[in-house]
């Protein structure tokens, strides 16, 4: 899987050299480009926003830069996803989604007030949101979307089960864990756990995700709201 990030603010993304994404990147798993959309302008000084003609406030990142880095990477293979509030709200399922429609994925990341509407019309395949909430820029986002999309490629994680059970898949989260000591505080790991029996700790999981999504996250048992 190819993912090619577009920024004003590459130095954000140091996230990317450590743990899982680090070694999947080493491991040629997934090639992630952070392009600076500043290197487009051609502008002398380089400009890459200005105001809006509505007034208002802020500045608003300009057509030609964005356009000519959207571009220089797009192929007919490639979607386009600009993050933004009012785009879909990223679910689980629909990482996965992405995962499975798309092997080169083009992550726009807006700053300021946001990007020249133009663009959205003429490059964006989608525009996707992270959350009900505003953020100074898409960076977040886009690794936010990186790191979830990556944990479905093979051998990402290690343990090709790990992303089997976890939180949302079926739509339910995932059971307590423990680890050592047994007793920790007068707090007993459960029995069950204990006792080397597959079937009953398998039986035990499930009822625990079951539990655990009535408790927390009921809504997500509600067939309406999928
Ligand atoms: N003026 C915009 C509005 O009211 O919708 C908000 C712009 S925000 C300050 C700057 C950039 O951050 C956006 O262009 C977008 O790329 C990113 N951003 C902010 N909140 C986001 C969210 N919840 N999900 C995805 N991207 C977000």
């Amino acid at each position: 899987m190819k993912i090619d990030i577009l920024t004003l603010f590459p130095e954000s993304f140091e996230y990317f050299n450590s743990s899982v994404i680090k070694k999947a990147k080493e491991k040629g798993l997934v090639e992630i480009n952070i392009i600076n959309i500043r290197d487009f302008s051609t502008n002398k000084h380089k400009t890459v926003d200005d105001y809006p003609f509505s007034g208002g406030q802020g500045m608003l990142m300009m057509c030609q830069p964005l356009f000519d880095a959207i571009n220089s990477v797009k192929t007919s293979d490639s979607y386009v996803i600009y993050f933004s509030p009012k785009g879909r709200t990223l679910k689980q399922n629909y990482v996965h989604t992405l995962y499975e429609k798309h092997n080169h994925l083009i992550l726009v990341c807006g700053h300021y007030e946001g990007i020249d509407e133009r663009i959205i019309e003429l490059c964006v395949d989608e525009q996707i949101s992270i959350g009900d909430y505003v953020l100074t820029g898409g960076e977040l986002p886009a690794m936010v979307l990186t790191d979830a999309v990556l944990r479905y490629i093979p051998e990402v994680l290690g343990n090709e089960n790990s992303a089997v059970d976890e939180s949302f898949s079926d739509n339910l989260l995932e059971y307590p864990q423990y680890t050592r000591p047994a007793e920790f505080m007068g707090l007993k790991v459960p029995e069950v756990l204990l006792s080397g029996n597959h079937k009953e700790i398998e039986k035990w999981k499930q009822e625990q995700r079951i539990l655990q999504t009535k408790k927390y996250r009921p809504d997500l048992l509600d067939d309406t709201k999928k």
